[in-house]
């Protein structure tokens, strides 16, 4: 199988690492073929393209849209858009809108708990609060010992349900498909198992996301359990979605799977990647 991770992200948004770091690191690990998809933004796919012409690797243009579904956050994967499609980067830029007023009312709530400074600590880390995440929420309550992992910091504080969580209204699923398709784009459900939803919801949003014309949905992910990838292989078969694979990297240590070290596909999927090189 060719080595392929169809899912990663640089400090343009919420990863540590530079487009070009990001690509040395995927070719050293062996990559042939890489996809940046960092969170509602294309910004830093040009960087990433070139690097990835001079190390030899075939590069996939993606990208990482935030719906809510359910009332709830899902991820949904766009590859091989057009990230010059001006109406798309519009489209993609109102969905971050709202990332600055949910930090100022996440650092509200962690002050409430006895954790002062943490709006401060994040904006420091980024070049534009425009794109603060949880996850350099997660990050701040690292450095600053009050949580061991990031994992750690979102199960106490920022996952649904835990004191820290903010609500936010991200686009919806019909759009975010239609914005992918419209920038000649393939549609693809991140990370399927992290939802923590019902099964009868999960085949719920399958059925929503095929109808839509959704394309596939990831097998192999970083952000979800090793355990789940023969239950979504089989999903994937009986909704004859095609199957994607990615890290999901964001920084060294920070995921069990490094960028471009991923393990291969089940057996029997068709991988989405099948006609690309
Ligand atoms: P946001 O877009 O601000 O809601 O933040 C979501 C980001 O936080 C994701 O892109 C991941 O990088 C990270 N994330 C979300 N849930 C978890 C989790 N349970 N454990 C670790 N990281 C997570
Ligand atoms: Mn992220
Ligand atoms: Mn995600
Ligand atoms: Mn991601």
């Amino acid at each position: 199988m060719l080595n392929i991770d169809l899912h990663s992200h640089s400090w343009c948004s919420d990863g540590l690492l530079a487009p070009q770091e990001l690509v040395a690191r995927a070719a050293s690990n062996g990559a042939k073929a890489l996809a940046l998809t960092d969170h509602d933004m294309v910004s830093g796919v040009v960087e990433a393209r070139e690097a990835c012409e001079k190390a030899g690797i075939h590069f996939v243009p993606g990208v990482e849209i935030s719906i809510t579904w359910g009332g709830r956050s899902v991820h949904i994967v766009g590859l091989q858009v057009d990230e010059n499609n001006q109406d798309f980067i519009s489209k993609l830029d109102a969905n971050r809108s709202g990332r600055v007023e949910r930090a100022v009312e996440i650092g509200r709530r962690l002050e409430q708990l006895g954790i002062p400074g943490a709006y401060e600590g994040v904006v420091e880390q980024v070049s534009d609060p425009i794109v603060i995440s949880r996850k350099h929420f997660s990050r701040f309550l690292v450095d600053a010992k009050i949580c061991s992992t990031t994992t750690e910091a979102f199960e106490q504080y920022l996952k649904k349900g835990r004191p820290a969580y903010v609500f936010h209204e991200w686009t919806t699923l019909d759009k975010a498909v239609g914005w992918i398709k419209d920038a000649g784009g393939i549609a693809v459900i991140a990370h399927p198992g992290r939802y923590e939803i019902s099964e009868t919801s999960l085949l719920a949003l399958f059925d929503e996301f095929k109808q839509l014309g959704g394309a596939g949905i990831e097998v192999v992910t970083g952000s979800h359990s090793r355990d789940l990838y023969p239950y979504f292989a089989e999903l994937a078969k009986r909704y004859g979605f095609l199957a994607s694979a990615g890290s999901d990297f964001h920084a060294p240590g920070e995921t069990y799977l490094d960028v471009g070290k991923l393990p291969p596909l089940p057996d029997g999927l068709t991988p989405i990647w099948k006609d690309w090189f």
